[in-house]
């Protein structure tokens, strides 16, 4: 039997595919920000749809954790706390880390050539001072996706992808709170160089590292963003006020 979508529902769906991306973007820039309220009228006049489909698209980003549903509370952005980054730098490290061995050990000739070619757009691509570049954002997911290309497992990748999203969360404050104090250029050349020579212990090494110094630098950035919600009545930043503790 052949299921076909009429014209209807292949519009309602693309509605809300483009309703749920344009949300995501938001949350992922920082627009729409940690802890923040998510009134569905609201959004749904701004973004000029239906509630409804504001709804859909909320509920899909709740099951990306980028949005927490509270039952009589409706759906708020999914807080930033402290712990939180703690616990997913940790989990990003394990995971990297296996993703890397496997596609160390599988990587060939157009793996490297894969890799190479990212790294030579992302050092030749250059963000915005101050602000979120969605496009270097982009080019700089596309490097770290092609050191794990080779890895052979689909459920590994997905579950990297995840945590991968989660931490693009904190680009924006790290952005806007934290003047540029690295050599990312460096550091993604040389993570780059040690996969293709398939030093695994010096890739890992180098990656931890990348990682904690973004965990560090969004510690910082947190605990500047709860002293200035201390410091300034009603500044939205309700969102990071546990990050103090
Ligand atoms: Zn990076």
């Amino acid at each position: 039997m052949t299921v076909s979508l009429s014209s209807g529902d292949a519009d309602t769906r693309s509605l809300t595919y483009s309703t749920y991306r344009r949300l995501r973007a938001e949350i992922l820039s920082g627009r729409l920000q940690p802890g923040e309220k998510l009134k569905i009228h609201e959004l749904a006049e701004r973004l000029q749809v239906s509630p409804t489909l504001v709804r859909e698209a909320l509920s899909r980003l709740t099951a990306d954790n980028v949005v927490v549903a509270t039952p009589q509370r409706g759906f708020r952005v999914t807080p930033i706390t402290a712990e939180d980054v703690r616990d997913l730098t940790r989990a990003r490290i394990e995971i990297e880390m296996v993703c890397l061995r496997r596609s160390l050990e599988r990587g060939d000739v157009a793996w490297e050539a894969h890799i190479l070619a990212a790294l030579h757009r992302l050092v030749h691509t250059h963000p915005e001072p101050g602000s979120v570049d969605e496009n270097w954002a982009d080019v700089h997911g596309q490097f770290h996706k092609a050191l794990v290309a080779a890895c052979d497992s689909r459920w590994l990748l997905q579950v990297r992808e995840q945590l991968f999203v989660q931490a693009e969360r904190y680009r924006w404050i790290n952005v806007r709170m934290s003047p540029e104090t690295r050599d990312l250029g460096d550091e993604h050349r040389e993570i780059a160089e040690a996969a293709i020579r398939r030093d695994l212990p010096r890739t890992c090494e180098l990656m931890e590292h990348h990682l904690r110094l973004t965990e560090t630098m969004t510690l910082e950035a947190l605990a500047a963003a709860a002293s200035a919600s201390l410091s300034v009545p009603g500044a939205r930043t309700e969102g990071y006020q546990k990050a103090a503790a």
